[in-house]
C-alpha cells in the first residue's frame, strides 16, 4: 500500500494579506494603481453622489475604476465576473481593499460613466502628451467593428418587422387551433401541451415587443437619407458586414499617433459604413491639443484607408490644409507592387446557373434609328434616348407588356418568371468623362507618387495593432452595453486601457 502525505481539510491556516504588497512595483497593477490615486482627477465623479448628510457611504469611485480597468485588461468585461474577482483573486482584493462591490454597483458605474470616461480618456491622454508618448507627426485613422448586445435577428426595416410580427401570430393561431382539435378529440399530450402553452407566451411576449417597437418608433433614417433597419433591442446599432460575416453592432473608430501607437481620439458609430467618420475623429484631434501652440495636423499627416475615401472628406481636408493620404478604391489595382496579387487568392467557385439570361447583345439594336428587336421577334418601345447612370450614358427600351405576358421566352429573359411587366434593354451610348482636377483625382496622383505610397503603407502598422491588441491580446471582442453613449463610454474606456498600457510600457520606464 503507497503511502501518501497527510492532509486534513478541516484544517485552519491564517494567511496575513497586506494589501499593499499585493501590489508589486513594475506591473501593470502598479502603473494602474498610481495613476488613479496620484495623477488622474477623478473629482470629475463627485457630482453624481448626493450623500453628504444623510445616505451610506459609496464605493469610492476611484476603487471601482481600478477594478474595472483591471478587469478590462484581462479581457473580463462582465459586471458579475468582476465582482466574483473581488471575492476570489487577491490582486483584485488588494485593488479593492476588499469592499467587494456588488456586481449591480460595478454594471452601474461604468453603464453611467460615459462622460466621465471621456474626461478620464482626455486625462490619460494629457499624461501620455507629457511623458512624450506621441509625436504628434502621423495619425491613422480607422474603425474596428463589433458586436453589440442585440441580435441581428431582431433587425429589420418597418414592413420587415410588421411581416415578422404578422408571421408570428399566425404561428400563435396555428398552435392554438391545433391545441382545441386535439382537445375535441381528446388526444392532447400534457407533457407536449406544457411546452407548447410556454412557446406560445414566449412568442406572444415578442409580437408584443415588436408592436410596442412600431408604434413608438419612426423609420430608422441613414445617411443617404434612405430607410435603414432598425433594430428593436438596440436601435442605435446597426447591422454592418464584416470579414467574419453579417454582425449587429457598432464601429469603433480611433485615431492612432504613429510614435508610440496612442489614441489620440476614439468614438463608437452605429453604422455600417465609415464615411463621413473622418472629420469628427480630426476635430477631436484638434480639440485634444487645443492647448499646444499649433495644431498638429498643422505639420502632421492623416493616413486613412478606403471606407473613408469620398468628395467630401477630401474637400474638407483640402479647405482644411490637412495632409491627408486616404486611399481610394482602386489604389490597389493601380499599384504595380500588387500586381501579382490576385494569384495567390483560392479561387472561388463560381455559381452556375442553368438560367441564362438574354442579355443587351441578344437583343438587335439600332441606335441612329433608335430601335429594338428583343429574341422573340418583338419591337419595343423607346423609353430615354439618354439617361445617364453615373458617369455612363445610356439609351433605355422597353419591351410591351402584353408581348412579354405570353412570350414562352420569359424564362429566359426576365429576371424571375414571376416577375411583373415588360423587359427593359439598356444599351450603353457613351461615358461622361471624368473631371481629372477634382479632389479625388489630386488625392490619386499624390497617393500614387512613390513618397505617398511610403507614407499610406506606415497606416496599417499604426492603427491595426491597437485593434488586435484590444481584441486579441486583451481578448475584448464584443461590446456589452446598448444605446450609442453607453457603447461609446465601454470603446473609451478600452482604448485608455490600450493607452494606459503604452504608459505603463514606455512611460513608467522614462
Ligand atoms: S419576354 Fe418580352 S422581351 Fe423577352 S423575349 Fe419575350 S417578348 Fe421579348
Amino acid at each position: 500500500m503507497p503511502r501518501f502525505k497527510e492532509h486534513n481539510q478541516g484544517q485552519t491556516v491564517l494567511l496575513p494579506v497586506s494589501f499593499d504588497r499585493q501590489i508589486l512595483p513594475g506591473t501593470f497593477e502598479h502603473t494602474l494603481n498610481y495613476l488613479v490615486d496620484e495623477m488622474l482627477d477623478l473629482t470629475i465623479f463627485h457630482h453624481k453622489y448626493s450623500n453628504e448628510e444623510t445616505g451610506r457611504p459609496a464605493y469610492d469611485p476611484a476603487l471601482l475604476l481600478k477594478i474595472v480597468v483591471l478587469a478590462y485588461s484581462r479581457g473580463v468585461t462582465s459586471s458579475r465576473k468582476i465582482e466574483a474577482l473581488c471575492c476570489e483573486n487577491v490582486l483584485f482584493m488588494a485593488l479593492s481593499v476588499d469592499t467587494r462591490p456588488h456586481f449591480t454597483t460595478i454594471a452601474d458605474f461604468i453603464s453611467s460613466s460615459s462622460n466621465e470616461i471621456a474626461k478620464l480618456f482626455k486625462q490619460v491622454l494629457l499624461i501620455c502628451d507629457e511623458m512624450g508618448l506621441i509625436g504628434k507627426e502621423m495619425f491613422a485613422i480607422d474603425g474596428c467593428k463589433l458586436p453589440s448586445n442585440a441580435s441581428k435577428e431582431w433587425s429589420g426595416t418597418k414592413q420587415n418587422l410588421r411581416k415578422k410580427s404578422k408571421k408570428i401570430d399566425r404561428a400563435v393561431r396555428h398552435m392554438l387551433a391545433k391545441h382545441r382539435d386535439e382537445d375535441r378529440k381528446g388526444e392532447n399530450d400534457i407533457s407536449i401541451r406544457k411546452r407548447e402553452v410556454q412557446q406560445i407566451e414566449t412568442l406572444l411576449k415578442a409580437s408584443d415587443k415588436i408592436d410596442r417597437f412600431l408604434k413608438e418608433n419612426d423609420e430608422r433614417i441613414g445617411r443617404a437619407g434612405k430607410e435603414v433597419q432598425s433594430n428593436i433591442t438596440d436601435n442605435e446599432s446597426a447591422k454592418m458586414k464584416t470579414s467574419k460575416g453579417v454582425i449587429q453592432g457598432y464601429v469603433g473608430v480611433a485615431a492612432v499617433d504613429s510614435k508610440h501607437q496612442v489614441v489620440v481620439s476614439a468614438e463608437a458609430y452605429g453604422q455600417g459604413q465609415e464615411h463621413g467618420l473622418l472629420e469628427p475623429m480630426i476635430e477631436q484631434i484638434e480639440e485634444a491639443f487645443k492647448e499646444d501652440e499649433q495644431s498638429p495636423l498643422k505639420d502632421g499627416k492623416v493616413l486613412a484607408d478606403s471606407g473613408f475615401c469620398n468628395e467630401a472628406t477630401l474637400e474638407h481636408l483640402e479647405e482644411e490644409q490637412i495632409d491627408g493620404y486616404i486611399a481610394d478604391h482602386g489604389f490597389r489595382s493601380r499599384d504595380p507592387r500588387f500586381k501579382t496579387a490576385g494569384e495567390h487568392k483560392p479561387e472561388t467557385p463560381r455559381k452556375t446557373s442553368s438560367k441564362s439570361r438574354f442579355n443587351v447583345e441578344d437583343f438587335s439594336v439600332d441606335i441612329e434609328k433608335q430601335r429594338c428587336v428583343c429574341p422573340a421577334g418583338k419591337e419595343f418601345w423607346l423609353k430615354c434616348a439618354k439617361a445617364k447612370i453615373n458617369r455612363t450614358l445610356f439609351m433605355q427600351f422597353q419591351g410591351h407588356k402584353e408581348d412579354c405576358d405570353h412570350c414562352t421566352e420569359r424564362g429566359k429573359c426576365l429576371r424571375s418568371v414571376k416577375q411583373k411587366g415588360a423587359r427593359q434593354v439598356n444599351v450603353k451610348i457613351g461615358s461622361i468623362a471624368q473631371e481629372k482636377t477634382g479632389p479625388l483625382e489630386r488625392m490619386k496622383q499624390k497617393i500614387d507618387s512613390s513618397l505617398g505610397r511610403h507614407i499610406y503603407s506606415m497606416r496599417l502598422g499604426i492603427v491595426e495593432p491597437v485593434f488586435g491588441h484590444i481584441t486579441d491580446a486583451i481578448g475584448i471582442k464584443r461590446f456589452t452595453l446598448r444605446g450609442k453613449q453607453k457603447v461609446n463610454g465601454q470603446w473609451q474606456l478600452m482604448n485608455m486601457l490600450h493607452n494606459l498600457t503604452k504608459i505603463h510600457r514606455f512611460g513608467m520606464a522614462t
